[in-house]
């Protein structure tokens, strides 16, 4: 049986990054194991090719579909309150992981976030430590100078406000009115401001880490084995070295022995993993019937993402987007600063959505999706349901456990509802309403022939006369609460907040990087599993706290960043 150097499991963002890395150098032998089916150049399904992101994200053949999590907040002191509902969290299982699926959005994150990371113990992690791979991943189509680079596998580009359509055109106008200025760049200096976003797309087509750092050149490397359709299902030990996996390939049951094994699973999959190999929190372990092999009370613990909310509108016919020269949703987003004592700038981000799905109904609805970025809320969790590798975690989020996340999007739904309140935004909208992003709206943009035919219907209805529009809005698309609810009672507010925040798919934090004498942190600042050898964990649940990003190209740089510790012997 081969030995490989590296067993790669998880060929998501991370994943793919590292394989192409550790491979360049030809002395290294490693395999890469992946669930999800390959995106190999040629045939890479449309859906993930498409600069438009909402069908590849909903459609069932990438992405986990036992996964159910919480969001709400769970009351610890009230033990006969009702649990709070268990939705859908789309989580990638496809090659390129979220980077096949996602939203496209390519930002790094305030500079204050990095220097949090090292402050929090992961040693070597500060902004100027980091900036350099930032660079190293992205090939910036647009701008040159300090903050940039010229030679990455991702691409980024920008659509700039000459190609806005109307809608996002008088967004910028009402930020402006509201004192906020443009900036061109978001990826430079961390300062408040409008600007077209930063996207992982070139010549229209999305690029995905699998597109990008698994090209054909890379895949021609004889020490690089690329194994998809496999599903990793247990860690292998010999006393505390882990020494390879044992996966699931086409129905059978496979082992494969690295020298050292990385998991890139992601961050609500890979701390599941070490669960199974007794590798946690002693209690939960012993519950679950599993040995303990080393105890770790920080694994699957102190889980974050970014909570959002949005208020949305229907857009008059002229501001709709035309599909002329790109089929994005969203140009333009707002960066600004709360100024809640004690909170770094730049804390909000407000993303402008110009349609809110494929069909005929979203292409009339636009919005403002509110969003707590610098979050303090960390108290979310993964555990185990059952040691059976085959059976997902139980996720509880706890978005909004911090006061201080509650009151920021709560004054983010009163600015953002009340700008659709100016005449700028009236020129351009109607009927604005709280909105969520709940399972129903997921239904109806799976695409199916059946969503198709009666979002068509709708959309014609809605663009009917005024009084039936303000009617079915009312009665079919709000969920209850109405924007003079959200704008004139705060007791209706919180209530609205509270149960329609979710997260943006940003999950991280549960295998935590941080210092031998802090007891929560899971890995060293190089991704070793402490208290084991031959494991790293590299993925977003290194993280040591979300940063003010999107999360996909923090998890590119970090694996950069690694690959490089893990080729100089880290
Ligand atoms: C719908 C959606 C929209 C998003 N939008 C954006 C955005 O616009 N911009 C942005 O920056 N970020 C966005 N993100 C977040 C970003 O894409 C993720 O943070 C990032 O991709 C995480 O990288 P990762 O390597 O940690 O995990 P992933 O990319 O999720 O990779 C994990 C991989 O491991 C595989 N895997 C898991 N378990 C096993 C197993 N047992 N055996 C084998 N393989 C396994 C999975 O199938 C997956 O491919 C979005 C994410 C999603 C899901």
């Amino acid at each position: 049986m081969t030995t490989y150097d590296y067993v790669i499991a998880g060929g998501g963002s991370a994943g793919s990054v590292l394989a192409n890395r550790l491979s360049a150098h030809s002395g290294n032998q490693v395999l890469l194991l992946e669930a999800g089916q390959d995106t190999p150049h040629g045939k890479v399904p449309a859906a993930i090719l498409d600069s438009y992101p909402g069908t590849a994200y909903l459609n069932p053949a990438y992405t986990w579909n036992q996964l159910k999590v919480t969001t709400e907040v769970i009351p610890h002191n009230d033990p006969g309150a009702p649990p709070p509902p268990r939705r859908t969290y789309e989580q990638a299982r496809v090659l390129g992981g979220g980077s096949s699926i996602n939203g496209q959005l390519a930002n790094r994150g305030a500079p204050s976030d990095y220097d949090e990371w090292a402050a929090r113990g992961a040693t070597g992690w500060n902004w100027d430590a980091v900036l350099p791979y930032f660079k190293k991943v992205e090939r910036d189509m647009d701008f040159d100078g300090p903050w940039h680079g010229r030679d990455g596998r991702i691409p980024v580009r920008r659509i700039f406000p000459d190609l806005w359509p109307e809608h996002a055109k008088a967004v910028g106008r009402a930020f402006e009115a509201a004192g906020w200025k443009f900036i061109q760049d978001q990826n430079a200096e961390w300062e408040d401001g409008y600007f077209p976003i930063t996207i992982s797309n070139a010549y229209e087509r999305r690029v995905s880490a699998a597109i990008g750092y698994l090209d054909p050149g890379t895949r021609l490397r004889p020490n690089l084995t690329i194994s998809t359709g496999t599903q990793v299902a247990e860690l292998l030990f010999e006393g505390h070295r882990c020494v390879g996996v044992k996966a699931l390939v086409n129905g059978q049951m496979q082992e494969f022995r690295g020298r050292e094994v990385i998991l890139s699973c992601g961050a609500i999959h890979s701390p599941a993993h070490l669960l199974r190999a007794g590798i946690g929190p002693a209690g939960h372990l012993r519950d679950m019937g599993i040995d303990v092999r080393v105890a770790l009370p920080g694994v699957g613990q102190r889980l974050q993402d970014h909570p959002a909310v949005a208020v949305a509108a229907f857009l008059k016919p002229h501001a709709r987007i035309i599909h002329d020269y790109t089929r994005r949703h969203i140009y333009t987003a707002l960066r600004y600063s709360s100024d809640l004592p004690g909170i770094p700038a730049g804390d909000m981000f407000t993303v402008v959505t110009n349609k809110s799905s494929w069909h005929a109904v979203g292409e009339q609805i636009g919005s403002f999706i509110v969003t707590v970025y610098k979050t303090y809320s960390e108290t979310g969790s993964v555990v185990l349901t059952s040691p059976d590798w085959r059976e997902e975690p139980k996720v509880d989020f706890n978005l909004l456990s911090d006061q201080r996340d509650l009151e920021r999007m709560m004054d983010g739904v009163r600015r953002f509802g009340a700008m659709y309140l100016t005449p700028i935004m009236q020129e351009v909208t109607s009927d604005p309403f709280p909105a969520s992003y709940s399972d129903k709206v997921r239904q109806v943009g799976l695409v199916s022939k059946k969503n198709k035919w009666l979002t068509d219907a709708m959309a014609k209805l809605l663009d009917g006369p005024e009084a039936l529009r303000s009617y079915l809005i009312r009665t079919l698309v709000m969920e209850g609460t109405t924007l003079q609810d959200v704008l004139t009672d705060d007791e209706k507010l919180e209530a609205f907040v509270r149960k329609a925040a979710v997260g943006v798919w940003h999950a991280s934090c549960t295998c935590r990087m941080g210092a031998d004498d802090d007891p929560m942190a899971v890995t060293d600042p190089a991704g070793r599993v402490r208290g084991v050898e031959g494991l790293r964990v590299v993925d977003a649940s290194i993280f040591p706290v979300v940063p003010c990003a999107n999360t996909n190209f923090p998890v590119l740089m970090t694996a950069e960043k690694m690959a490089d510790a893990i080729l100089t012997g880290a």
